[in-house]
């Protein structure tokens, strides 16, 4: 088996078990390193912590998106807690702008998100640390102006969607995306893995989320990535060996791991 590295994983949210369970089989499945991306400080914390117990586990800390937003106080324990921990912190994320929860709810108004957004970009800036984005369709494009603002290159779009003009722009800044096993079913993905350069890409699970088609049932895990790389493979039409290394130096040298 070939190396390989998740680029994103949210593994503080597994169970004990399952947490044990994956760490012990790395090895075995030749996964070097995990990025532990956090959803608020509790899960910061938490990250940091797996981090101290397993050397494989990069820790990124941030606050989702997707949720309701952090009050003043809350933000301010946050950053202050991420600026005391910044020598563990591997990226600042997840970070980003709530599609998904906007989509079911149109009233959440969106300034105060890209507020929070554009603090979190200026604290990465000053901390010279990677960022880790959940940004698709359209609140990519309002993230791209953000990051161009910011002067921001060191971009990680996960799991990335949206329109051909947004990722024209993301390729000539030099952001990367990564890809999750839906690449194995979905033709969206496909596409995308298609268009975008090879050296800007990596690979995903953004696990415990769980997959469909051949996933279906099935926890999601890192051994996972084995069949995005041969699928990404086949559709850049290159050797998967060529393939492999490709991916696993792109999230070295992004994750300066
Ligand atoms: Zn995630």
């Amino acid at each position: 088996m070939e190396k390989i590295m998740d680029a994103h994983i949210h593994l503080d949210h597994y169970d004990q078990k399952d947490i044990q369970l994956i760490m012990d089989e790395l090895d075995e499945i030749n996964c070097t390193n995990l990025i532990s991306v956090s959803f608020d400080l509790n899960s910061c914390k938490k990250n940091l912590q797996l981090a101290k117990q397993f050397p494989q586990v990069k820790p990124a800390f941030g606050f989702h998106p997707e949720q309701e937003l952090p009050s003043d106080h809350e933000a301010a324990e946050l950053f202050n807690w991420m600026s005391k921990n910044q020598n563990e912190m591997a990226a600042v994320g997840e970070i980003g702008l709530p599609y998904y929860l906007r989509s079911e709810n149109p009233k959440i108004s969106l300034d105060p998100y890209i507020h929070l957004l554009d603090e979190f970009l200026t604290f990465a800036k000053k901390w010279d640390k990677p960022v880790v984005l959940h940004a698709v369709y359209d609140d990519a494009p309002v993230v791209c102006d953000l990051l161009e603002k910011h002067n921001i290159k060191c971009a990680h779009f996960h799991w990335f969607k949206g329109d051909p003009i947004t990722i024209e722009r993301m390729i000539k800044n030099g952001y990367y995306i990564s890809i999750t096993p839906d690449v194995l079913y979905e033709d969206e993905i496909k596409q995308l893995v298609t268009s975008y350069p090879l050296n800007q890409m990596m690979v995903e699970t953004d696990g415990p989320w769980r997959f469909e088609g051949d996933f279906t049932g099935k926890t999601t895990h890192p051994v996972m990535i084995h069949e995005s790389v041969k699928m990404i493979a086949k559709l850049k039409k290159e050797e998967p060996s060529f393939v492999y290394k490709r991916l696993y130096e792109n999230t070295k040298l992004f994750y300066r791991i």
